[in-house]
């Protein structure tokens, strides 16, 4: 079975890792978002991208929730003591990636072609993808004004109310994308934030057009349990832009571009324009988002 999967980073990495150990991942390409990029000391970072490869190679800290296992500090307190940028945490093992990446960028080597080298010299047999390998970049719409991303996110620690998004660039899709959109037999929305994380692919118009016009089932699951996020301000954002937080509000961020929406037993009921499948839908471990990727095939098939 091909599946094409478009995720942000924590939740869709979880997801991530549950559906290539329910198929086989040879058939399966990640689409990551990139409007998180930022350049940090001079490096390259790409934090979603990076969860995903570190879920899919088994090198994530599940604790933490987002960067590497046996993760140290130390290049980072040396940056801290001589003044430097410390606000974006950067882990040793971490930079090593951050080096590798910045480097081939540098020597003019595409984000898409780097992503896939990093994949395979990881082990991973997925496929994983940027939406794009143009400069896109999310900015946040607050009432203290306008942030890149990650001043909002990390430095501002995501505590403005956000009042709208916005993508910066005109950006092509990356290879490879569409023709995992075209050749898939399923397309699945992980549960991202549908704002930060799901919309900045969706800005791809390609990408957009595609999902529009599929031939095949497109299935979402919802980012909420029980109307909360389980991290981070997905809920707060969907209460404030959307004016709610139901099963509704989540699919009406994805008007026109799903079939049907994957939600958790603790959600409420109500109408829906797409077709609802109830289920557990917390990932507590690789069998939790196992099983959640094996009820989201069987909605698509
Ligand atoms: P980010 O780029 O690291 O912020 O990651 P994503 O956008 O991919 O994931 C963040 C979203 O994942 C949040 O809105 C969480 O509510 C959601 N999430 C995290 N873990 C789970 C889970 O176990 N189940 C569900 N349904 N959503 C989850
Ligand atoms: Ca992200």
């Amino acid at each position: 079975m091909r599946v094409a999967l478009l995720s942000g980073g924590v939740g869709g990495a979880r997801f991530a890792r549950g559906l290539v150990s329910a198929v086989d991942p040879a058939g399966v390409t990640v689409i990551g978002n990139v409007g998180d990029d930022l350049d940090v000391l001079g490096l390259a970072v790409s934090p979603d991208l990076d969860s995903i490869l570190y879920a899919l190679a088994g090198l994530h800290d599940e604790v933490r929730g987002w960067g590497r296992a046996d993760e140290s500090w130390r290049a980072l307190e040396t940056v801290s003591a001589l003044g430097g940028e410390d606000w974006f945490r950067l882990g040793d093992r971490d930079l090593g990636l951050h080096l590798v990446r910045t480097q081939a960028l540098r020597s003019g080597e595409p984000l898409s072609t780097v992503t896939a080298r990093l994949a395979q010299a990881l082990g991973i047999e997925a496929a994983i993808v940027p939406a794009t390998d143009d400069r896109l970049r999310t900015w946040i719409e607050t009432p203290a004004g306008s942030f890149p991303f990650q001043e909002w996110f990390v430095a501002r620690g995501h505590r403005d109310e956000v009042d709208g998004v916005r993508f910066e660039g005109e950006a092509q899709p990356a290879p490879g994308v569409l023709e995992a959109l075209a050749g898939a037999d399923a397309i699945v929305i992980a549960p991202s934030n549908p704002y930060v994380s799901i919309w900045p692919i969706l800005a791809v118009a390609e990408i957009r057009a595609a999902l529009a016009a599929r031939r095949v089932p497109c299935v979402a699951v919802s980012p909420l349990v029980g109307g909360r996020a389980v991290k981070g301000p997905a809920d707060r954002m969907l209460a404030r832009m959307a004016g709610g937080t139901t099963p509704e509000h989540v699919a009406g961020c994805y008007d026109g571009l799903i079939d049907a929406l994957v939600v958790d037993e603790s959600d409420p009921a109500g109408p829906l324009a797409v077709r609802r499948i109830v289920t557990q839908t917390l990932m507590t471990d690789l069998d939790a988002s196992r099983r959640l990727a094996e009820t989201v095939l069987a909605a698509a098939a």
